[in-house]
């Protein structure tokens, strides 16, 4: 229970106006885009580094959990205050401090949103390659304590790879950066790395150095149908197996498929058992022969249709269903749980036959979105939550699929996360040894355990 004491110490830092505990308020900060709900006692807007540092003083004193939020769009219940306390929402943290085209790096706040980044960046012909399907609305701090990945990850890796540098506030308030402007730095332990994923249980991150890349001279993008899946997710690992690194490789099924051309009513290939849209980029000539060693590969399995985009307009009307999907989904039934596993690239046909089989033997209604050139698996089942006997049904399928994917030499997130959803799963991919590490961890630096507790560890 936040005390008279500390919530006026914590209002003497925000102003009354950054400050709410108000229940109206509190309910918008109580939920993700995952299933579970929790009302923390009180949400704050920081603005400055300086404030963050001071409200984490005034928490440890008290020993009050502080769950750090960006945009809320987690889809793994991670920026839920499951053990209440305050939520720190970095809304309005927002600004791009820099961008430096030559020495490649943008430094950012935690809150601004990926879009605005890539907006700012195309004038100058660069790029941050981080995509989620979120992009339009959730932010670099949450892209990063979630290392979030997207559709071009395949090509460029995900955001991780393109941190350089952060500055972070501990859980005893206390402010350290790591990492510096410099893509080669090899200076010490990569905290940053550590830091990426860490669901905001081990540091508040204040600010971050991006690296950021040049944007290719030109894209071309196939949409290719076939009439069985194994064929569809064949292609994907011949075409990877080949040498040839696209930037992406999605793969839809039918039951996906229908469901987006229900709500887009866009000529979409609703026959198809399954649908890929694969993008190369870079020079024009590398990219023509690279569509036609894909072609080659493509028609050995089978394919029916194929079609190519080379203009943007035409790109991005194909790209425009693919990134409508979770929305488009949520609508079949009255919940929907898009889960999110990854497996080597070699066992994609066996994963995407094995989670349609586990979907079939329960019966459910659902089916397989992937980016499958990485392997990331995004099987989804939509159903009614109020129903328990079908919902009992969907949490069984889900963790065959987990099972089937950890057998499979596959892990339990790609890109989503483990937050709420999947911290009970950890030891089907990582051993007591493993996973007492990640607590030694956790215990070294917030030792009263007040940053994000109920996640990960
Ligand atoms: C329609 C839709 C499509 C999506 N597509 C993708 C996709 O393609 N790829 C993908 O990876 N994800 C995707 N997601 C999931 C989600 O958008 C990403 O995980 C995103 O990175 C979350 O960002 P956010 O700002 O919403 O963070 P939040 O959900 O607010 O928070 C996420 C986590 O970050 C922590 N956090 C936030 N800010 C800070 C900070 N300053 N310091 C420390 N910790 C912090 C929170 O505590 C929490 O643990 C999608 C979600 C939706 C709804």
């Amino acid at each position: 229970m936040l005390s008279k004491t500390a919530k006026e110490q914590l209002i003497a830092i925000t102003g009354k106006d950054r400050f709410s505990d108000a229940v109206e308020i509190l309910t918008c900060y109580s939920y993700d885009s995952f299933l579970e709900e929790a009302m923390p006692e009180a949400v704050l807007f920081p603005v400055s580094t300086k404030e963050v540092s001071e409200i984490l003083q005034v928490a440890s004193a008290h020993k009050i959990p502080v769950t750090a939020r960006g945009a809320g769009t987690s889809v793994c219940g991670a920026p839920i205050a499951v053990n209440q306390g305050i939520v720190l929402c970095f809304t309005k943290m927002d600004k791009i401090i820099e961008i430096n085209t030559p020495d490649r790096y943008a430094i950012v706040q935690p809150g601004v949103i990926n879009g605005e980044l890539q907006r700012a960046l195309a004038p100058e012909g660069f790029f941050f390659p981080p995509d989620p399907g979120s992009m339009n609305f959730s932010t670099i701090g949450g892209n990063v304590a979630l290392n979030a990945g997207g559709p071009r990850c395949l090509k460029y890796g995900v955001t991780v790879d393109y941190v350089l540098s952060m500055e972070v506030v501990l859980a005893s308030g206390e402010v350290i950066r790591f990492g510096s402007r410099n893509i080669k730095d090899v200076t010490g332990y990569k905290l940053s790395a550590l830091f990426c994923g860490s669901e905001g249980t081990l540091g508040i991150i204040t600010e971050l150095t991006l690296r950021v890349v040049p944007c290719p001279e030109t894209a071309q993008t196939l949409m290719v149908t076939f009439d069985e899946l194994d064929n569809t997710a064949k292609s994907v690992s011949d075409i990877i197996g080949s040498g040839i690194l696209p930037v992406a490789i999605e793969l839809v099924d039918k039951v996906g498929m229908n469901a987006l051309e229900n709500a887009l009513h866009q000529d979409l290939p609703t026959e198809a058992a399954g649908t890929l849209l694969i993008e190369v980029d870079g020079i024009k000539e590398s990219c023509e022969r690279e569509i036609e060693k894909i072609t080659d590969i493509l028609k050995k399995n089978h394919a029916v249709s194929i079609i190519k985009a080379t203009e943007e307009a035409d790109r991005n009307r194909l790209w425009a269903a693919r990134r409508a999907a979770y929305g488009v989904f949520a609508k079949i039934a009255p919940d929907i749980l898009s889960e999110d596993v990854t497996v080597p690239v070699s066992k994609v046909p066996e994963m995407v036959r094995s989670i349609n089989s586990t979907i079939g033997k329960y019966k459910l209604k659902g089916g397989v979105l992937a980016h499958a050139g990485d392997g990331n698996m995004h099987p989804f089942i939509c159903a009614d939550r109020n129903d328990k006997e079908e919902w009992a049904k969907v949490e069984a399928a889900f963790k065959e699929i987990f099972t089937d994917a950890a057998a499979l030499h596959g892990t339990l997130s790609g890109e989503h996360g483990i937050g709420l959803a999947k911290t009970q799963f950890l030891p089907l991919v990582m051993d007591e040894a493993s996973r007492k590490f990640l607590t030694t961890i956790k215990r070294a630096v917030d030792p009263d355990n007040i940053l994000n507790p109920g996640k990960l560890v």
